[in-house]
């Protein structure tokens, strides 16, 4: 099962706020006892452990993380880029050829077109449902790639605000936790974490649908999508992609053995 969150803190985490807050490379931080008491702002420290002990997800608390070794922007008002989404990202970028032409639904902090962009040289359009996200999604695309993306990264409830096109293929990590789940994650998430990108719905299935049913009329002939799922949806989202007439679904595991990924070809 993924690992939503955990509200205590370890030695790590003390070490990348330490770091972070006092510019400290880790080596400097084994040493540290040398520096004079004076030197250190101990206020900041507390306040920063004091959110975390609250259940306030680190990343928030820095205010980036890194996601495919790059680094990323992240604000309460997106999804912490996380790891088992690197599976997703590798999947495209061992699918597309460098130039292709890809839609992502749901940028969020821009974590996966940015990383195509940056990785793989494929050409990016996205969209999402929430201005504040888009901002942060700018933001890294341009810290990132240099690219400015006030016209590629667009205000967009799913494909209704973008002018008809076709792309070679589509990628998605859409909100999936079914309404009901939502309650019972670990507070650094449910209260943290912006609830439209993770409530997938009664079912957790309806974003799928929804993109699912109309990708055909967005993608080229033999193009692709690319879902990230939840560990128990492989199989439901390969139905719906067959119903639809999807060809080649292939469900993709991640570390824990439990689906992460699935794809399809048009
Ligand atoms: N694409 C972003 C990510 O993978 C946002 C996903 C979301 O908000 N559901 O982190």
């Amino acid at each position: 099962m993924r690992a939503w969150g955990k509200s205590q803190i370890d030695g790590r985490e003390a070490d990348l706020l330490l770091m972070e807050i006092y510019g400290l490379t880790k080596t400097e931080i084994l040493t540290a006892a040398d520096r004079e008491e004076k030197d250190w702002n101990w206020g900041c420290f507390k306040d920063a452990v004091s959110r975390r002990v609250l259940g306030e997800p680190l990343q928030y608390i820095l205010g980036r993380w890194e996601f495919m070794g790059l680094k990323f922007e992240v604000t309460s008002d997106v999804l912490i880029p996380r790891e088992d989404t690197e599976i997703l990202v590798n999947a495209v970028l061992s699918g597309e050829k460098t130039g292709a032409k890809g839609l992502e639904i749901g940028l969020g902090s821009g974590c996966v077109s940015v990383s195509l962009t940056h990785h793989g040289g494929l050409q990016m359009t996205g969209v999402d449902i929430c201005p504040k996200a888009l901002e942060v999604a700018r933001n890294n695309m341009w810290d990132n790639c240099g690219i400015n993306a006030q016209k590629t990264f667009i205000i967009s409830d799913l494909f209704n605000g973008l002018t008809p096109q076709k792309f070679d293929f589509i990628v998605s990590n859409p909100p999936y936790i079914p309404t009901k789940d939502i309650d019972g994650l670990d507070i650094s998430v449910k209260e943290y974490e912006p609830t439209k990108a993770l409530d997938g719905g009664a079912d957790g299935l309806g974003f799928y649908d929804r993109i699912i049913k109309e990708a055909p009329h967005w993608l080229v002939e033999g193009g692709r999508i690319y879902f990230e799922i939840g560990y128990d949806q492989g199989e439901e989202v390969k139905n719906i992609l067959q119903e639809v007439g999807f060809s080649n679904v292939t469900i993709i595991k991640d570390l824990s053995d439990h689906d992460r990924v699935v794809t399809a070809t048009a």
